[in-house]
């Protein structure tokens, strides 16, 4: 028998009160894939992230790890599973420092990184390390974010718009960062409206629109697809 996906969603639907965000996603993410989510804004990226890591009020559908379902998984234990979510507003811990941020969180599954790893990983972070978080750089913090959850030991790491409001060399740094991580193995799903950037890092996309995937296509097909895809995205 093949190996099931590391994330599968099956009809997976979400609702914010009565408003019904998520219509249905279906969509798979294999071992050792970058895969982005792309859309306009507001089609429901960001929720299908927090619908996967249990932090929407009201989901229904199937969210399999490992092809198991993980729908009813409280949010530590998705952590146990090896999944971890770097959200928009990255959440570094602003009166602690670099070093702080870093020890805090639990390694809860395998194959977390030493903190010499990370420094090693991240040399910017090691020159910054008695800096509290809240001195820290938009890609600084975006860094020591992507850095805590490769302490945990993920395997599948959700990143919701890492590049956003960062200068292009940092963009840059991030993209190398997760290009490293991807050679060790590394599974992200990344929601991203940077093109060049998910170019470069992508094996496959997702397209949404209004709460449903309407494509999806390797990064190859991505030159084709350009003139479909910015009348779909209007960019
Ligand atoms: P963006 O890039 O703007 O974040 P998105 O594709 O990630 O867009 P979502 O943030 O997932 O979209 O939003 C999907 C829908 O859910 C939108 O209609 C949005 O207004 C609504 N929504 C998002 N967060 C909440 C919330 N906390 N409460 C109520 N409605 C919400």
């Amino acid at each position: 028998m093949s190996k099931p996906p590391l994330l599968e969603l099956r009809d997976l639907n979400a609702w914010y009160g009565e408003g019904h965000a998520l219509h249905g996603v279906n969509l798979e993410v294999r071992e050792g894939e970058t895969v982005t989510l792309l859309g306009r804004n507001g089609v429901g990226k960001t929720t299908t992230l927090r619908a996967i890591m249990g932090i929407v009020a009201k989901r229904s559908g199937a969210i399999l790890i490992d092809g198991q379902d993980v729908t009813r998984t409280p949010l530590h234990r998705m952590a146990r599973r090896g999944v971890g979510f770097v959200p928009e507003e990255r959440g570094v811990f602003a009166s602690l420092s670099v070093d702080e941020n870093l020890s805090l969180p639990p390694v809860v599954a395998k194959g977390g990184l030493s903190l010499a790893e990370i420094y090693e990983l991240f040399p910017n972070l090691k020159e910054r390390r008695n800096s509290g978080g809240a001195q820290l750089s938009g890609g600084e913090q975006q860094m020591l974010a992507i850095a805590r959850m490769l302490r945990t030991g993920v395997r599948l790491l959700l990143l919701d718009e890492p590049t956003e409001g960062l200068a292009p060399v940092i963009v840059q740094r991030i993209g190398e960062i997760i290009q490293e991580m991807k050679r060790r193995g590394l599974t992200v799903l990344l929601v991203e409206q940077n093109f060049r950037f998910a170019a470069k890092v992508a094996d496959r996309f997702y397209v949404m629109d209004h709460g449903v995937v309407v494509d999806d296509f390797d990064v190859g097909e991505l030159p084709g697809r350009m003139a479909k895809l910015t009348e779909t995205l209007g960019v």
